[in-house]
Protein backbone atom coordinates (compact mmCIF):
# COMPACT_ATOMS: atom_id res chain seq x y z
CA UNK A 1 0.00 0.00 0.00
CA UNK A 2 3.03 2.19 1.15
CA UNK A 3 4.02 1.69 -2.22
CA UNK A 4 1.36 2.69 -4.11
CA UNK A 5 1.05 6.07 -2.02
CA UNK A 6 4.99 6.77 -2.67
CA UNK A 7 4.08 6.16 -6.39
CA UNK A 8 1.63 8.54 -6.52
CA UNK A 9 3.34 11.16 -4.76
CA UNK A 10 1.26 11.23 -1.26
CA UNK A 11 4.20 9.18 1.15
CA UNK A 12 3.68 10.16 4.85
CA UNK A 13 6.66 11.45 5.12
CA UNK A 14 5.61 14.68 2.19
CA UNK A 15 2.98 15.91 4.32
CA UNK A 16 5.86 16.86 7.53
CA UNK A 17 7.81 17.86 4.73
CA UNK A 18 5.33 20.66 3.77
CA UNK A 19 4.24 21.42 6.99
CA UNK A 20 7.91 21.67 7.75
CA UNK A 21 8.46 24.41 5.12
CA UNK A 22 5.34 26.39 5.82
CA UNK A 23 6.33 26.40 10.07
CA UNK A 24 9.81 27.97 8.72
CA UNK A 25 8.42 30.48 6.79
CA UNK A 26 5.96 31.52 9.03
CA UNK A 27 8.78 31.62 12.34
CA UNK A 28 10.98 33.96 10.07
CA UNK A 29 7.82 36.13 9.20
CA UNK A 30 7.17 36.57 12.75
CA UNK A 31 10.77 37.64 13.42
CA UNK A 32 10.71 40.17 10.37
CA UNK A 33 7.74 41.37 12.53
CA UNK A 34 9.16 41.62 16.20
CA UNK A 35 12.00 43.67 14.57
CA UNK A 36 9.47 45.98 13.06
CA UNK A 37 8.70 47.31 16.31
CA UNK A 38 12.01 46.95 18.29
CA UNK A 39 14.00 50.03 19.23
CA UNK A 40 16.77 50.76 16.73
CA UNK A 41 20.36 50.41 17.93
CA UNK A 42 22.36 52.22 15.74
CA UNK A 43 25.15 54.45 17.11
CA UNK A 44 26.00 57.59 15.17
CA UNK A 45 29.74 58.47 14.33
CA UNK A 46 30.87 60.95 14.99
CA UNK A 47 27.92 62.41 17.93
CA UNK A 48 28.96 58.90 19.47
CA UNK A 49 32.03 57.06 20.25
CA UNK A 50 32.43 53.64 21.22
CA UNK A 51 35.47 53.30 23.31
CA UNK A 52 37.55 51.02 21.92
CA UNK A 53 39.63 48.28 23.91
CA UNK A 54 43.34 49.00 24.91
CA UNK A 55 44.68 46.47 22.19
CA UNK A 56 42.81 48.26 19.37
CA UNK A 57 46.13 48.90 16.74
CA UNK A 58 45.43 52.67 15.45
CA UNK A 59 48.30 55.22 15.53
CA UNK A 60 51.73 54.56 16.64
CA UNK A 61 53.43 56.31 19.59
CA UNK A 62 56.50 56.42 21.06
CA UNK A 63 56.80 56.00 25.01
CA UNK A 64 59.14 57.01 27.91
CA UNK A 65 60.34 55.43 30.84
CA UNK A 66 59.18 56.48 34.17
CA UNK A 67 62.35 58.71 34.59
CA UNK A 68 60.81 60.28 31.55
CA UNK A 69 63.82 59.15 29.39
CA UNK A 70 63.04 57.65 26.03
CA UNK A 71 62.44 54.51 25.79
CA UNK A 72 63.67 53.50 21.82
CA UNK A 73 67.58 52.66 21.54
CA UNK A 74 67.50 52.92 17.65
CA UNK A 75 68.14 48.95 17.74
CA UNK A 76 65.99 48.94 14.08
CA UNK A 77 63.87 45.71 15.06
CA UNK A 78 60.73 47.24 14.22
CA UNK A 79 62.40 48.57 10.88
CA UNK A 80 63.08 45.43 10.13
CA UNK A 81 60.39 43.72 10.80
CA UNK A 82 57.40 45.73 8.95
CA UNK A 83 56.24 44.37 5.94
CA UNK A 84 55.75 47.81 4.13
CA UNK A 85 58.93 49.01 5.29
CA UNK A 86 57.37 52.28 6.64
CA UNK A 87 59.37 52.70 9.45
CA UNK A 88 62.97 54.46 9.38
CA UNK A 89 65.71 56.21 11.84
CA UNK A 90 69.04 57.05 12.68
CA UNK A 91 70.82 55.40 16.00
CA UNK A 92 72.79 57.96 18.18
CA UNK A 93 74.57 57.47 21.72
CA UNK A 94 74.82 59.64 24.43
CA UNK A 95 77.87 59.84 26.86
CA UNK A 96 76.93 57.47 29.47
CA UNK A 97 76.09 54.81 26.33
CA UNK A 98 72.82 55.22 26.14
CA UNK A 99 71.41 54.49 22.77
CA UNK A 100 68.77 56.78 21.32
CA UNK A 101 66.88 57.51 17.85
CA UNK A 102 68.66 60.70 16.46
CA UNK A 103 65.56 60.74 14.30
CA UNK A 104 62.61 58.47 13.66
CA UNK A 105 60.06 58.21 11.05
CA UNK A 106 56.73 56.69 10.32
CA UNK A 107 55.18 57.06 7.15
CA UNK A 108 51.07 56.25 8.14
CA UNK A 109 50.39 56.65 4.42
CA UNK A 110 51.78 53.04 3.93
CA UNK A 111 51.19 51.48 7.51
CA UNK A 112 49.00 48.47 7.19
CA UNK A 113 48.19 48.70 11.19
CA UNK A 114 49.05 44.80 11.39
CA UNK A 115 51.30 45.24 14.96
CA UNK A 116 54.10 43.74 13.94
CA UNK A 117 56.84 46.54 15.24
CA UNK A 118 54.90 46.72 18.61
CA UNK A 119 55.52 42.72 18.77
CA UNK A 120 59.40 43.01 18.40
CA UNK A 121 60.09 45.96 20.02
CA UNK A 122 62.19 44.95 23.00
CA UNK A 123 61.78 48.17 25.02
CA UNK A 124 58.32 48.66 25.01
CA UNK A 125 58.95 52.06 23.01
CA UNK A 126 57.06 51.30 19.86
CA UNK A 127 53.32 50.80 20.84
CA UNK A 128 49.81 51.23 18.84
CA UNK A 129 47.16 52.76 20.42
CA UNK A 130 43.33 53.10 19.60
CA UNK A 131 43.07 56.30 17.83
CA UNK A 132 42.45 55.83 14.51
CA UNK A 133 40.76 59.40 13.20
CA UNK A 134 43.98 61.44 11.79
CA UNK A 135 42.68 61.35 8.34
CA UNK A 136 43.79 63.84 5.72
CA UNK A 137 44.29 64.78 1.96
CA UNK A 138 47.72 65.51 2.01
CA UNK A 139 49.89 62.37 1.58
CA UNK A 140 52.98 64.00 3.45
CA UNK A 141 50.15 64.71 6.29
CA UNK A 142 50.78 61.34 7.15
CA UNK A 143 54.89 61.30 7.63
CA UNK A 144 55.34 61.47 11.60
CA UNK A 145 58.48 62.54 13.12
CA UNK A 146 60.00 61.57 16.24
CA UNK A 147 58.56 64.63 17.76
CA UNK A 148 54.86 63.49 16.37
CA UNK A 149 55.31 60.42 17.65
CA UNK A 150 57.27 60.86 20.88
CA UNK A 151 54.34 61.28 24.59
CA UNK A 152 54.78 61.99 28.02
CA UNK A 153 54.05 58.54 29.63
CA UNK A 154 54.59 54.87 29.19
CA UNK A 155 51.85 53.68 27.56
CA UNK A 156 50.28 50.37 28.63
CA UNK A 157 52.93 49.63 30.56
CA UNK A 158 53.95 52.57 32.15
CA UNK A 159 56.30 51.22 34.74
CA UNK A 160 58.64 49.03 32.52
CA UNK A 161 62.53 50.33 32.75
CA UNK A 162 64.39 48.65 29.57
CA UNK A 163 67.52 50.16 30.97
CA UNK A 164 67.03 49.17 34.79
CA UNK A 165 66.62 45.56 33.43
CA UNK A 166 69.59 45.05 31.30
CA UNK A 167 71.90 48.13 32.65
CA UNK A 168 73.41 50.71 29.95
CA UNK A 169 76.57 49.21 28.13
CA UNK A 170 78.13 45.71 28.36
CA UNK A 171 79.97 46.96 31.38
CA UNK A 172 77.92 48.41 33.35
CA UNK A 173 78.01 47.75 36.92
CA UNK A 174 76.49 44.04 38.73
CA UNK A 175 73.78 44.54 41.12
CA UNK A 176 72.22 48.06 40.23
CA UNK A 177 69.68 46.35 37.84
CA UNK A 178 65.85 45.96 38.92
CA UNK A 179 65.84 42.18 41.10
CA UNK A 180 69.40 41.98 40.23
CA UNK A 181 71.45 41.03 43.52
CA UNK A 182 75.05 42.04 44.36
CA UNK A 183 77.59 39.97 42.83
CA UNK A 184 78.81 37.72 45.36
CA UNK A 185 82.61 37.96 46.81
CA UNK A 186 83.82 34.02 45.99
CA UNK A 187 86.51 35.01 48.89
CA UNK A 188 84.21 35.36 51.89
CA UNK A 189 82.85 32.02 50.77
CA UNK A 190 86.29 30.37 51.49
CA UNK A 191 86.37 28.15 54.44
S1 LIG B 1 51.89 48.38 12.27
FE1 LIG B 1 52.80 46.99 10.72
S2 LIG B 1 52.84 48.19 8.85
FE2 LIG B 1 52.53 49.67 10.52
S3 LIG B 1 54.59 50.37 11.06
FE3 LIG B 1 54.12 48.62 12.40
S4 LIG B 1 54.95 46.80 11.31
FE4 LIG B 1 54.82 48.50 9.82
S1 LIG C 1 60.91 51.51 18.65
FE1 LIG C 1 61.59 49.64 19.68
S2 LIG C 1 62.07 48.17 18.05
FE2 LIG C 1 61.97 50.23 17.11
S3 LIG C 1 64.09 50.93 17.12
FE3 LIG C 1 63.11 51.72 18.99
S4 LIG C 1 63.57 50.16 20.56
FE4 LIG C 1 63.98 49.22 18.57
Amino acid sequence: MDGVLIMQGKSPSSGWQLFGAIKGLASSYWITLLHLFRKPITEQYPEFKRTLPARTRGKIILTRSPDGKERCVACYLCSGVCPVSCISMAAAESEDGRRYASWFRINFARCIFCGLCEEACPTLALQLTPEFEFCGTDILHFVYEKEDLLVAHGGKNSDYDFYKHCGIGANSEKGRRDNEKEPVNIRSNMP
